[in-house]
């Protein structure tokens, strides 16, 4: 039976094609006696075999995806499915205890992970716990007879269906299969949303319940333009979509011609369009998009992206990769934004009850200044190469910024009286996410070379309303005209210093918002690559003058509705 469900539109674009349901299955079990062991241990060794060759697949596949390094995880899990101490003793139980495999397996590898999670000092052997975790799941799956994802191995189209979708989740889907995806929960503005978009990866998110009302194999339609989903659609509507996915289309082809044109108003007022990306190769996509620079790198993905803390040499290759990318276009790369929803395997964070108001971002890094001082020193290194600008994540008060600005200074003295070549034209910004900075822009402005306004936290921290949490969506209002006049207060305070603001978070490519913002003066737009010929081809229609005057009345609405009318009235 047809039916359609409403969700946020995370990704532009249109998918049509099978379900493939990234949900946990029900692991749970009863404990049995047993009067023949060896039967029992047989079904063991068996569900060892199967999972091992599952494994090895997902290994093969993993190393051909996304290279030897990120396959590195599934040969620890082939090591401890080998591994004599941990198996031996499985066996042992079953044939002592009398007790079925199932509750053999899961008492022997529960104290395992008991106690290497105990060594709290000790981030390896805290991963081995979550290592066996994993092996203990799979294994599981065999003996019960039911399928866990592996999202590894999709090898045909595929909708993806899921509760939530992590950005490491995300960073494994093969774009060649993977069409769409749907989740239950989740906010426009979650990590694994923003990757879609730089993926182009048709999106629907927070839609509450997509995982209990499709099945796997369901046919499903994700339109990611208004944010529906349609499971087990009429051969009319599929008709319908597939109009609608050529429509947006042809759309994108007028707008790839913006490709290499400036990004002026109608009365000739130039601003930069730049692209937010999280990896270097996301160079490709910025560049093909027309990007006029890189205005937020996310460089927290390159933490995220490998087994271990990435080394100074790696991290400088992958700066001078993206840096040398843009041809002399200026990147700002934002310096480690860990914690909040980005989490390390191997930095194992404390648990906390708020984690986007707690120990994360720049804080982190003032206190882990080892982490710090190598990412500075890997920056100032590859700034050689081009235009390279450094900003900081989650700057609250002056002091931070200058601390942090003061072992950038000294890292990068340290380098040149080593020798090292290092530009003497890197601008330090930080980033503008916390109502307190925001109030304070007059005197962080006299530190900072610029600003850039990361409204995803912004707005989230203004409203008091978590970005990934659909149940408050309805306050993350984003034209609200108290997120307004934090933008102006942000922009002018910048711009009387003679410095400059640029905007990365999602709201810069809002087509509603731009009007506003080309308004109040922002110099530069910073968004998911896809979304910039669009607007390229929006601010083509606007006029200075007439924009000020839009959002001189939008500061002074009540409501973010008002201000959404007024910009339709203004635009149309
Ligand atoms: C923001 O908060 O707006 C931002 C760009 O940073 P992130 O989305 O990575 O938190
Ligand atoms: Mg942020």
């Amino acid at each position: 039976m047809t039916k359609v469900l409403k969700g946020i539109a995370a990704s532009d674009g249109i998918a049509a094609a099978k379900a493939y349901m990234l949900v946990q299955p029900d692991l749970s079990f009863t404990e049995t006696s047993i009067d023949d062991p060896e039967a029992e241990v047989k079904r063991l060794d068996d569900a060892l075999a199967a999972s091992k060759k599952e494994l090895e697949l997902i290994k093969a596949k993993a190393t051909e995806n996304l290279g030897p390094e990120e396959a590195e995880v599934f040969e620890a899990h082939l090591t401890i499915l080998a591994d004599p101490e941990l198996i031996g003793q499985i066996k042992d139980k079953i044939n002592s205890d009398k007790v079925n495999a199932e509750a053999a397996l899961k008492s022997v590898t529960d104290m395992f992970i008991s106690m290497f999670e105990s060594m709290t000092d000790n981030a390896y052997m805290q991963e081995r716990a979550g290592d066996i975790r994993d092996v203990t799941k799979r294994v599981m799956s065999h003996l019960l007879g039911v399928t866990l994802p592996n999202p590894a191995l999709i090898n045909e189209e595929v909708v993806i269906v899921a509760h939530d979708l992590t950005p490491s989740d995300t960073a494994q889907l093969d774009r060649n299969f993977v069409k769409g995806f749907i989740t239950d929960i989740g906010g426009r503005t979650s990590h694994s949303a923003i990757m879609s978009r730089t993926l182009e990866i048709a999106a629907v998110v927070g839609s509450g319940n997509a995982t209990s009302e499709v099945k796997d194999g369901d046919m499903v339609i994700i339109d990611g333009i208004e944010g529906d989903a349609i499971i087990n659609p009429s051969e009319d509507q599929l008709a319908e979509y597939k109009q609608k996915a050529a429509d947006f289309a042809a759309q994108k082809s007028e707008w790839k011609l913006l490709k290499d044109a400036k990004s002026v108003t109608a009365d000739g007022k130039e601003v930069t369009l730049a692209a937010n990306i999280g990896t270097p190769d996301d160079v490709v996509g910025a560049n093909d998009n027309g990007a006029e620079a890189v205005g937020l790198f996310r460089s927290e993905f390159l933490y995220m992206n490998s087994a271990e803390l990435p080394t100074e040499d790696e991290q400088f290759e992958a700066y001078k990769k993206a840096i040398e990318g843009m041809n002399g276009k200026q990147v700002v790369v934002r310096t480690m934004d860990i914690g909040g929803d980005k989490e390390l395997p191997y930095l194992p964070l404390p648990k906390e009850e708020n984690p986007f108001l707690g120990y994360r971002a720049i804080r982190i890094s003032l206190d882990r200044q080892d982490i710090f001082r190598t990412q500075l020193r890997a920056l100032l290194r590859a700034s050689a190469f081009g235009r390279l600008a450094i900003m900081f994540p989650m700057i609250a008060t002056v002091n931070e910024f200058k601390q942090a600005k003061a072992i950038f200074e000294e890292e990068k003295a340290n380098l040149v009286a080593a020798g090292v070549k290092v530009s003497d034209d890197i601008e330090v910004g930080m980033m503008m996410e916390i109502p307190a900075a925001a109030m304070i822009a007059d005197k962080l402005a006299k530190y900072a070379d610029f600003f850039s306004i990361g409204t995803n936290d912004l707005i989230g921290y203004t409203m008091a309303a978590d970005r990934g949490n659909e149940r408050v969506s309805y306050l993350y209002q984003p034209y609200n005209p108290s997120i307004l006049r934090l933008v102006k207060r942000i922009i002018d305070a910048s711009h009387a210093e003679g410095k400059w603001t640029g905007m990365c978070g999602e709201m810069a490519g809002d087509q509603v918002a731009v009007p506003l913002l080309a308004g109040l003066g922002l110099d530069e737009f910073s968004m998911s690559a896809t979304s910039i010929l669009k607007t390229r081809s929006l601010m083509k229609t606007l006029d200075t003058t007439k924009m000020q005057e839009l959002a001189d009345k939008a500061l002074d609405c009540e409501t973010a509705e008002e201000v959404t009318a007024l910009v339709e009235e203004y635009t149309k």
